[in-house]
């Protein structure tokens, strides 16, 4: 579909916004005066409740959109997908269809959200040269920023499903142990250096079998979409426990995401080439032209803007981060989540943590004329994620979470 030939949606108030009918992002809702959750799709500021309509179009699918996720239309595989998109396309776009959808549309602000799939497995990434040199710098001042494996390989680990949790979810400061590099041993309490991460989530719809790695071009037959993601870190705790063998009890606490999950479909018009890998990867790791995502990101804390990392700068592209997780046979399953790492570009105002922006805590930076470095017990985080699309900007849904004092 190109922008000439696009009819407008009849919509009111959807053409022109972050949310128009090239965008149309999946999530689970339920209204408050009935807690059944069920699938729909976002048009402005208005959810489509897919299961009614699908079921008086006699859609195939109907039924997955009854469920209280998004797990069975995320393994009902990319055919599925698409010809759905172009459905709801034809429902938003088409006079004809409006007496069908019309009733169908409920106010955003008259429905809860809820975590849209069921997370499997779940991997972490560390994907911009910007945020892993900084994080050298900063931990290994007289060192080489970037260890020697960094080039030729997308550094991950598994982090804990189970724990990811929507946007909106309030998040409670963890406790853990943490030693000061000069105490002799380490303490137990409350973290005093809580970090988010802004991250770019993939969301796997359809399985690789045991065995078999997913090429590179293979990507877009296993992935579903995107999800914004926060990846809420303790630095103190993270910093005592992962030698050797990495992130644990820093990192597992709380993971968010936002409850729109955005079809890659939706995001064709932001592929942009990677700003280039030297030395050339290894033939499994190699991509050719538009193989990144034009992606701006806003963090937010307490309303103030406080960096806006720039996808596009990410040196591993995701058709590669999925390579690399299946090379060695692995396999991944509908619901599968893997992420970019942090976010950062070049500049100040481009990093996508509270470590790079506070350069380990010894840089306080200014949030509304307060001295800051790390997270405060009542701190209100949101990430924002736009990208170029067929009609004009979209959005990718925002990233929200408050900070409970520790229990
Ligand atoms: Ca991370």
């Amino acid at each position: 579909m190109t922008t000439q030939n696009r009819p407008a949606t009849w919509v009111e108030g959807a053409a022109g916004s972050l949310f128009d009918v090239d965008n149309l992002p999946y999530g689970v809702f339920s209204r408050a005066d009935d807690d059944e959750p069920r699938v729909g799709v976002r048009i402005g500021d208005l959810v489509l409740d897919l299961a009614p309509v699908a079921a008086a179009d006699m859609m195939e699918v109907a039924h997955l959109f009854e469920e209280p996720g998004l797990d069975g239309f995320l393994g009902a595989g990319r055919q599925t997908w698409s010809a759905v998109r172009s459905w709801v396309v034809e429902l938003l776009t088409d006079e004809h269809e409006r007496g069908l959808a019309e009733p169908a549309l409920v106010p955003l602000d008259e429905v809860r959200l809820h975590r849209p799939f069921t997370v499997g497995d779940y991997v972490d990434f560390y994907c911009s040269l910007d945020h892993a040199s900084n994080v050298g710098r900063i931990f290994r001042p007289d060192a080489e920023p970037l260890l020697p494996n960094w080039r030729h390989l997308p550094v991950g680990y598994h982090g804990r499903g189970g724990t990811v949790v929507p946007s909106g979810t309030d998040v409670r400061r963890p406790k853990g142990q943490r030693k000061a590099p000069e105490a002799d041993a380490p303490t137990f309490g409350p973290s005093a250096r809580l970090d988010i991460e802004a991250e770019l989530g993939f969301v796997v719809g359809t399985a690789s079998r045991l065995g078999t790695p997913v090429a590179v071009d293979a990507f877009a037959d296993h992935v579903f979409g995107v999800v914004g993601l926060n990846d809420w870190s303790a630095r103190d705790i993270q910093a005592w426990e992962y030698v050797p063998l990495g992130p644990f009890l820093g990192k597992s606490f709380a993971t968010s995401i936002s409850a729109w999950v955005t079809p890659l479909e939706a995001l064709e018009t932001a592929r942009v080439d990677l700003p280039g890998q030297d030395p050339e990867p290894l033939d499994y790791l190699r991509v050719g032209a538009g193989a990144g995502y034009d992606i701006d990101v806003e963090v937010e804390i307490n309303g103030t803007v406080v960096a806006r990392p720039p996808y596009r700068t990410m040196y591993w592209s995701p058709a590669q981060m999925l390579a690399h997780l299946t090379v060695n046979g692995a396999s991944v399953r509908p619901g599968d989540l893997f992420a970019s790492g942090t976010i950062s570009g070049a500049e100040r105002d481009q990093r996508g943590s509270l470590l790079e922006l506070s350069w380990g805590g010894r840089e306080p930076w200014s949030l509304d004329g307060q001295e800051r470095t790390f997270l405060e017990d009542g701190d209100e985080v949101v990430l924002r994620l736009t990208a170029p699309g067929a009609l004009g900007r979209i959005g990718l849904g925002e990233v929200r979470g408050t900070i409970l004092p520790a229990g």
